[in-house]
């Protein structure tokens, strides 16, 4: 195979109790990348639609993601890269992640896979330190596995993969406003009281028991965030009430997606997240802010092959 074309999952981060942990990949949002096997070393991004990013290898998620693989790879060529972005970068759901991964997967498949799963969200990692400073896992995790994931542990790192009940679908709206990832970190406090961690990772535990049980009361009883999202929701206008009607609609859970400013909730079936994102875009009409809505199941694959 000298060339592929790959469709790269957005992907939900942070997701509630679960900050820098637990993420969870989309199955009709995503970006699309050709990549193609080249004589010439090194990577070469020769074309990019849909934003306004940079095609420099180094400034370029794909392409410092790509690096780290050429770098441990015993290949002699290099690769030239399309990317056509249907995520908008900075949105909060994985715009950079699903560049880096959709890199590193459609390279290991040229390859014949030489490298495991974990090996590619290592790479990829590199690709999230260019974007955001921070070399995190929770978007690409889920971009590469596909379902939820968490990240048990940073240090070796440790990624576990979680079923993803049938039913369950995420609206997404994303705001047209500017929040940059640095300035959401910024705001955040390094401390937490014990009363708030002994809060926090109940809902963790709850929230991983109620996916594998296929339990939505648990799934959203444990949707809360007692840590991150009371000084984050400051900086998305009308988060609250924005939180109220998705849940007054009928979803289990809501919460920041990422670092914002895009906002997900979880429903259980199809027909109440599409109501839930009629109601999340009402509120925005109402305050004159643009917004996308996005409504899509569970993508329990990850990244994958187009024809
Ligand atoms: P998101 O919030 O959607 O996850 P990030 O904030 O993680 O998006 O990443 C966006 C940042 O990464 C922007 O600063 C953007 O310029 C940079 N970037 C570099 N290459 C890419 C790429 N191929 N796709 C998306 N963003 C990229």
């Amino acid at each position: 195979m000298e060339s592929i074309k790959v469709f790269c999952p957005a992907t939900i981060a942070n997701i509630s109790c679960g900050f820098d942990v637990l993420g969870v990949a989309l199955d009709s949002v995503g970006d699309e990348m050709l990549v193609k096997k080249t004589k010439e070393k090194g990577i070469h991004i020769s074309k990019l639609e849909g934003q306004d990013l940079p095609l420099e290898t180094l400034k370029n998620v794909a392409g410092v993601a790509g690096l780290a693989l050429l770098e441990k790879s015993n290949y002699q060529g290099g690769f030239e890269i399309e990317i056509y972005k249907k995520i908008k970068a900075g949105s909060g759901i994985g715009s950079s992640a699903a560049s880096s991964t959709g890199a590193v997967w459609a390279m290991n498949q040229l390859l014949n896979e030489p490298f495991s799963s974990l090996d590619l969200v290592k790479f990829a990692m590199e690709g999230e330190r260019l974007a955001s400073g921070v070399a995190h896992a929770d978007n690409v995790a889920p971009a590469l596995f596909g379902g939820f994931t968490l990240v048990r542990s940073y240090n070796p790192l440790d990624v576990i993969t979680i079923p993803s009940p049938k039913q369950l679908f995420a609206t997404v709206i994303h705001p047209q406003i500017e929040i940059k990832t640095s300035d959401s970190r910024k705001i955040l406090k390094t401390n937490i009281t014990l009363a708030d961690g002994i809060k926090q990772w109940g809902n963790v535990g709850g929230l991983v028991a109620g996916l594998f049980k296929q339990d939505y009361d648990l799934i959203g009883r444990s949707l809360v965030d007692h840590i991150i999202e009371p000084v984050r929701s400051i900086l998305i206008p009308s988060f609250d009430a924005v939180k109220k009607v998705t849940l007054q609609n009928g979803a289990i859970g809501c919460g920041i997606s990422g670092s914002g400013p895009s906002i997900f909730s979880f429903s259980k079936g199809e027909e109440t997240a599409k109501r839930v994102g009629i109601a999340m875009a009402e509120i925005y009409q109402n305050i004159g802010i643009d917004y996308d809505v996005h409504v899509s199941k569970i993508n329990s694959e990850g990244i994958k092959i187009l024809n």
